[in-house]
């Protein structure tokens, strides 16, 4: 079955808006085996619109429409579906019913253009939406699938999961079961030249690197008619990859970086504390985004003066002056401060230039020195990320990343 998928929004044409949307719906069908050959982004323009459904239905069997199912004058995605199929508008009571109780509960009156959310064309089956007024559609005419979702992603996403996915179940063929392998410490085209035999031969599953925030992730996807059938078809290559690069492996299927660490602190029954300065926090914020993370992250502290490394962390203050606040020394004397400090089984030290100004000829703008110290004593690595990543946001993020991937590294 082939599917492709058109998000309505000017402010996606215009770059105000992430198309999330595409890469969340395409994701799904990828899972469920359905082809996704095409993705248009159309500004809220009536005549562009019909165009493109009329198109997407001469050559697809699904088109999924993200966008415009909202009350006002601009937002026309049903209304034209509806005129590119010769399909009335009909008032479906069901809807109406649920869009007049969603305003009784949040004690608000109904504006009457809302009324224009409960029409459907007739013949298609409304789905509920349970976190706006837009209900989607779901139209089965001649073979074509048209799917209508709501623009928002927190409203489209849970109609998504809850409609959409069983409907995909039923229609689906076979499944594509994937083993995601992720390694580090080698580029792109050394592991493709490392398994090119394995990634021509074989055809079921196929094996496809993309590069990944940490080093390069490698997809093994098989075809197959259930979850576990997959997961075996895909086992011989999904070992072939762990004995090629034995000492790179990070870990195979494995969640981000941050659950990875709660995960493994969690089950050693440890705990860790982190004092950032250049970071200002995200560390803490990163770990501390994983639900269950109050059991292994115990204190966190962003240190931004040399005052507080010292008052709080007890830093040497002569530090700064001999090899400044930017080192690896201070690293150290903050990653060991504040495990002493929160009486952790590790600490971690981050302190460098984030930049975009700020930066020395022997300390350039994205040197970053990350230090964890654990029982058996403290390593520190120094970084330079000026070279990748140019703004403030991303050095700091990627100081974050590579804290993580430290500690991983010690964890392993
Ligand atoms: P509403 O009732 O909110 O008007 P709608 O279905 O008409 O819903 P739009 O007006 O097209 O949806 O979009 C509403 C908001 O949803 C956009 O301003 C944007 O923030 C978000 N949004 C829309 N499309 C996408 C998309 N493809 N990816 C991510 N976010 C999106």
């Amino acid at each position: 079955m082939n599917a492709e998928i058109i998000n309505v929004g000017t402010e996606l044409l215009m770059g105000d808006v992430v198309n999330t949307n595409a890469t969340f719906i395409a994701k799904h069908l990828q899972d469920y085996g359905i082809n996704n050959y095409f993705q248009t982004v159309i500004g809220d323009n009536p005549a562009r619109l019909e165009a493109q459904i009329k198109q997407s239905l001469s050559r697809s069997d699904m088109i999924i429409i993200t966008g415009g199912l909202g009350p006002t004058y601009d937002d026309l995605t049903k209304e034209i579906v509806a005129q590119a199929l010769n399909l009335e508008m009909v008032m479906d009571l069901a809807s109406k019913e649920r869009i007049e109780s969603y305003f009784k509960k949040s004690h608000r009156a109904m504006p009457h253009n809302n009324l224009k959310q409960a029409m459907i064309p007739d013949g298609s089956r409304a789905l509920d939406n349970n976190y706006g007024t837009a209900p989607g559609v779901l139209i089965e005419q001649n073979d074509k699938t048209v799917i209508l979702l709501p623009g928002p992603p927190r409203e489209l996403k849970p109609m998504f999961m809850n409609a959409i996915i069983p409907f995909l179940a039923e229609k689906r063929d076979f499944m594509i079961v994937s083993d995601r392998v992720y390694i580090q410490g080698i580029g792109e085209s050394h592991i493709e030249e490392a398994l090119s035999s394995l990634m021509i031969e074989s055809t079921n599953p196929t094996i496809a690197p993309y590069l990944h925030e940490n080093g390069v992730m490698l997809r093994v996807s098989a075809r197959s008619r259930s979850q576990e059938e997959g997961h075996a078809l895909n086992q011989n290559a999904v070992n072939v990859i762990l004995e090629t690069f034995p000492d790179n492996i990070m870990g195979v299927n494995i969640g981000s970086l941050e659950e990875e660490l709660v995960l493994e602190l969690t089950k050693r029954n440890q705990t860790i504390a982190t004092a950032e300065s250049c970071t200002g926090g995200l560390l803490a914020k990163r770990i501390t985004d994983v639900n269950g993370s109050s059991a292994i992250f115990n204190y966190g502290a962003v240190t931004y003066s040399n005052t507080m490394k010292t008052q709080v962390l007890g830093v040497d203050s002569s530090l700064f002056d001999s090899v400044g606040a930017v080192s690896k020394e201070v690293a150290e004397a903050m990653a060991l401060g504040v495990k002493k400090l929160a009486n952790a089984d590790y600490g971690i030290g981050i302190t460098g230039i984030a930049g975009p100004t700020g930066g020395t000829v022997e300390k350039p703008v994205g040197t970053v020195y990350i230090a964890l110290a654990t029982t058996a004593g403290c390593v520190t690595e120094k970084y330079m990320f000026g070279h990748r990543h140019l703004d403030r946001e991303s050095v700091r993020y990627a100081a974050s990343q590579a804290a993580l991937a430290l500690i991983h590294k010690h964890l392993k």
